[in-house]
């Protein structure tokens, strides 16, 4: 996904990553500092899920969304072994930021909280809102594997889906390149989900 890099806060970035250390330090940084570029969002909890993925969220995330997010996760490990992929399957692998939702609904009037992000290769088509378009998720960062999606209160079947969606291209990247390159702009065609 093509976003330009900002500078990272430095405040935010201390509160959230202290206590760990070196490398990963630098990274968590750096990937915090996109996530919010991506959204303009403050993301001022840090928590795990009970599976033990790393969440970064703007409200405290609820009971509800930890739960689907650990559903979705689960869903993504499965098919991914399926496909024989072993890399990136443990939930630590993975950092998840709720972030604000920008609309709550689509254009039929459906519950559909997404996140608005600029167009970039989607400039010109059918998604295309005027210079951006709302997506449900969407890929922040490879190392460490980070994708944002909109805070959900109902339909957490949902937010389960776009965990999945958005992981494969995140388990694919680490497995198979080849089929992540061809498989990572939806604006050239495909879609979810990718890994039967
Ligand atoms: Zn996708």
């Amino acid at each position: 996904m093509k976003q330009k890099w900002l500078f990272f806060n430095a405040a935010t970035f201390l509160v959230l990553t202290l206590g760990s250390a070196g490398l990963a330090y630098a990274q968590n940084g750096q990937v915090l500092g996109k996530a919010q570029s991506i959204t303009g969002d403050r993301f001022r909890y840090s928590v795990k899920t009970p599976r033990g993925a790393n969440i970064y969220a703007v409200n405290r995330p609820s009971a509800g969304m930890l739960a689907a997010i650990d559903r979705g996760l689960t869903d993504l490990f499965a098919v991914a072994r399926k496909n024989r992929y072993s890399r990136r399957l443990s939930f630590g692998d993975y950092s998840i930021f709720i972030a604000r939702a920008d609309r709550q609904k689509d254009s039929r009037g459906t519950y559909s909280p997404d996140i608005a992000v600029g167009a970039a290769q989607y400039a010109g088509s059918e998604y295309d809102q005027g210079g951006y378009v709302y997506a449900a998720g969407m890929v922040v960062a490879f190392n460490p594997g980070a994708f944002v999606i909109a805070e959900h209160t109902q339909n957490f079947q949902r937010v389960s889906d776009v965990v999945r969606f958005e992981g494969e291209h995140l388990v694919l990247y680490h497995n198979d390149r080849g089929r992540y390159s061809q498989t990572a702009d939806h604006s050239q065609g495909g879609g979810h989900p990718i890994l039967q």
